[in-house]
């Protein structure tokens, strides 16, 4: 039984040659002919239902992992898809613009409709793809060995045991220990469990910024963790440093993607605190998780913290009443449409073409109530953002 560990292999790789059988609801090959997707013994495909496929898309497209794939490798170097053959068809069929996702502003886009940087973000992932060779009862004893008493290895476990070695035997001492004493301190922004490597991951996505398997790999060898070391103790001071007050929200955010876009931008403690509270006090704020980047970012971009918007019976009101008005003067009922010199100055937008603004901004103490409500265009309205 012979197992290798492949993180070179894309999406886009797979996706060449890709078959979609409609009818027998199958993905059939890919990886230009040689891979296997759907071997008879396989059930059928069950991800298209509108939320498994899609959260395939949306995984690739925020760069989260996807998970192990297993490949079993039959003869002439040919494969067969042994787990994974559900997200392999998820992504295959979008890039061949089987299905479409909802982007950030809600609107249906297939994959060739995509901007090309998207594109190219769903293409160029790599996957962490083991490659078996042995016989049917190898396979199915490997698969028991991997899965103990039936909670199967996370990522970073089965990482540490492809990458084992001085480097992974150090970094497990400091980060999986839980009688470190710094464990508790740590546990004030990482979210997870030491014993399940997850802090050890957190510490690895930090430095390597999220090419782990790259990081291990080319750091198996070395008899230190001086960099791990350092690198995952600057962010932790950073954060420390700049909010004073632990919330139960900083568990498990991005610092490490927080820490490399700020820490070179100062701050004042106190004023962050004073600004933190308030927003906790804000019963308009529901995303409480958003409101650490909205104040690194200078509390501008009021969309990380998913401010409550206006009810529809509201919405259909004001867009009434603002349509009567607009029709009585023959302007557009878009009261920035209506100001300019094109077309659709006198344009009457459906209610679903338009979105609801506060007049006065949230940020700027606009109450979310019929009062501060205007519709605009769906153009205008995301124009004017949020500021
Ligand atoms: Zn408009």
């Amino acid at each position: 039984m012979k197992t290798t560990l492949r993180i070179d292999i894309t999406v886009k790789d797979i996706c060449e040659g890709f078959v979609y059988n409609e009818l027998e609801g199958k993905g059939l090959f890919g990886l230009s002919g040689k891979l296997t997707i759907q071997p008879e013994y396989q059930r059928n495909y069950i991800y298209a239902d509108g939320k498994k496929d899609v959260a395939v898309i949306q995984s690739l497209l925020k760069g989260y992992p996807l998970g192990l794939i297993y490949f079993n490798k039959v003869s002439d170097g040919k494969l067969e898809v042994l787990d994974g053959q559900q997200r392999i068809t998820s992504f295959g069929r979008f890039v061949t613009d089987k299905f479409a996702v909802k982007d950030e502003n809600g609107m249906e886009q297939y994959f060739g409709g995509l901007a090309t940087d998207k594109q190219a973000r769903i293409l160029e992932t790599k996957l962490l793809i083991y490659e078996c060779e042995g016989t049917e009862s190898e396979i199915k004893e490997w698969f028991r060995t991997i899965n103990i008493a039936g909670v199967p290895l996370n990522n970073q476990e089965l990482l540490n045991a492809v990458y084992s070695g001085p480097f992974v035997t150090l970094g497990k001492a400091e980060f999986s220990n839980s009688q470190n004493a710094n464990i508790q301190k740590w546990g004030a922004y990482i979210s997870g469990s030491v014993n399940r490597q997850e802090f050890l991951e957190c510490a690895l996505d930090w430095v390597s910024k999220g090419n782990i398997g790259d990081y291990m790999s080319s750091h198996r060898h070395d008899t230190n963790i001086t960099e791990l070391k350092t690198y995952f103790n600057s962010v932790i001071d950073w954060v420390s440093s700049v909010f004073k007050d632990v919330e139960s929200e900083m568990r498990g955010l991005e610092w490490g993607r927080l820490y490399e876009t700020y820490h070179a931008q100062p701050y004042d403690p106190a004023k962050v605190s004073k600004e933190i509270q308030k927003l906790y006090g804000d019963p308009y704020v529901k995303n409480r998780k958003g409101i650490f980047e909205y104040v690194l970012g200078g509390s501008t971009d009021t969309k990380l913290l998913d401010v409550r918007v206006f009810d529809d019976a509201t919405k259909r009101s004001v867009y009434e009443t603002q349509t009567a008005a607009a029709n009585a003067k023959s302007e557009s009922n878009c009261p920035l449409c209506a100001l300019g010199h094109d077309a659709n100055k006198t344009k009457i937008w459906k209610l679903a073409e338009m979105d609801a603004d506060h007049v006065t901004a949230w940020s700027k103490g606009g109450a979310t109530d019929i009062k501060n409500c205007q519709m605009l265009c769906k153009t205008h309205n995301r124009a004017k953002g949020n500021k």
